[in-house]
């Protein structure tokens, strides 16, 4: 990554994923705010966030904007004086889009808004509603069982008004105005995998493009909640999306298990051939596209109709952790980070490098030896590139692209890469 060692890169994964944890994120509200102003302040000078607010009540296609939802506190007093469940001590206590509340309930009566997780008694389950105005709070199955009869005062200070929904985007220009669009949600409050691990990846990925000296394409990297999030951007930019070629969705880039992508819909994109042959090199699972999970199922919609894969590593609902209190900083580790950052590096260099390449020398094997390419020692790495070579001549054929004859070879497209850039110098290939 740009020269710099894998500790600083995981280093800075890891600060920033600290700091954005505790923000009470939503759909909407300060804390999407806030984690937009961490995204900023991590930026590199050459890239600017730009901020889009749009107003509640703005018609979104089939969605409407909703009340923006902010909480200035949230708790529940037992019989006995003390404090039961505090949203102060982790954001998940409280479901998500709350309406503002003041009562004094009977435990029976309370009963029904609490939530918990009887097969890990420990975890606080994650749970919203925000198209249903409701209130709730999530605790661990365990003291919710050791809850005593009596009369319990709940307070849910939280505001539901007229406001807006917030995302921002970051764009690097290239040198065509064709896209590469990179999307990852941030709605979700503390938690890592589904969330976190995507916005802090993401943000590596920016770093690593702006250091690159030249870039094929233009990126547009969009942070925004959950659906209607990626719909209000889709809605605001029609005339940006026939501009995007290929994107990616990213999200629990850490949370154990080998990458795995997600195809498009078609599930013959550029994107596909790129990212699958990145994935099962590193030993990932490539899966077809099915109308559920994250944002690919929006910019996927037979209307918009666009090449977005989706790549994670065990995908959502497919991990006990998944939107509970365990998916937290101790749940990801920084080499499955460190490796989904990798990866993607690997799929952007594939869609700015590949390209077709004609075989100059096509009568026979051409001599590499007298052009200085075939090496005058034997030796492991140096027969790896003479095979690149030999793949590469073997099929430039001037319609078979680089990536075609890394898949054919079974090699890495980084080498079959440099062979190309080595024979393309000695003249063997245009
Ligand atoms: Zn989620």
């Amino acid at each position: 990554m740009s020269g710099e060692p894998d500790d600083a890169v995981s280093a800075r994964i890891r600060g920033w994923m600290t700091e954005a944890f505790p923000l009470c994120r939503s759909i909407s509200g300060d804390g999407v705010r806030r984690t937009l102003d961490l995204i900023e302040a991590a930026l590199p000078p050459a890239a600017t966030l730009r901020r889009t607010g749009v107003p509640s009540g703005t018609e979104v296609f089939d969605w409407t904007i909703g009340e923006e939802w902010n909480v200035a506190g949230a708790w529940i007093t037992g019989p006995d004086g003390q404090r039961v469940v505090d949203v102060a001590d982790h954001t998940l206590h409280l479901v998500s889009y709350s309406a503002p509340t003041r009562t004094s309930l009977s435990l029976e009566e309370l009963r029904p808004h609490l939530h918990s997780l009887p097969e890990h008694p420990d975890w606080i389950p994650y749970r919203t509603s925000y198209y249903h105005r409701d209130w709730g709070f999530c605790l661990p199955h365990r003291r919710l069982e050791a809850l005593e009869p009596g009369q319990y005062d709940v307070v849910v200070d939280t505001t539901l008004e007229p406001g807006e929904l917030v995302y921002g985007e970051v764009y690097l220009p290239g040198e065509t105005s064709s896209e590469v669009l990179v999307s990852s949600h941030l709605c979700h409050p503390s938690l890592v995998n589904d969330n976190l691990s995507g916005l802090a990846v993401t943000l590596e990925l920016i770093r690593h493009l702006v250091a690159q000296d030249r870039r094929r394409f233009s990126y547009r990297f969009l942070f925004a909640p959950g659906t209607i999030g990626s719909l209000s951007w889709l809605h605001g930019n029609p005339t940006v999306v026939p501009r995007i070629r290929h994107g990616l969705v990213l999200t629990g880039l850490g949370g154990g298990g080998p990458l795995v992508y997600k195809r498009t819909r078609h599930g013959d994109a550029t994107i596909d051939h790129a990212a699958e042959h990145v994935v099962r090199h590193r030993g990932g699972e490539v899966r077809d596209y099915s109308p559920y999970g994250y944002d690919e199922r929006q910019f996927n919609a037979v209307g918009f109709d666009l090449p977005v894969g989706r790549l994670t590593r065990t995908p959502h609902g497919e991990y006990a952790e998944y939107h509970t209190s365990a998916d937290d900083l101790d749940f990801v580790t920084d080499d499955e980070l460190h490796e989904s950052l990798t990866a993607l590096t690997e799929i952007l260099d594939i869609l700015e490098r590949d390209e077709v390449v004609t075989n100059e020398s096509p009568y026979g094997e051409p001599q590499l030896g007298k052009r200085g390419l075939y090496p005058t020692m034997g030796g492991k790495s140096a027969s790896d590139a003479v095979m690149a070579m030999l793949w590469t001549l073997a099929y430039a054929d001037g319609k078979t692209s680089l990536l075609e004859i890394a898949d054919t070879s079974d090699l890495p497209f980084s080498a079959v890469r440099s062979a190309a850039d080595a024979l393309l110098e000695a003249g063997l290939l245009s």
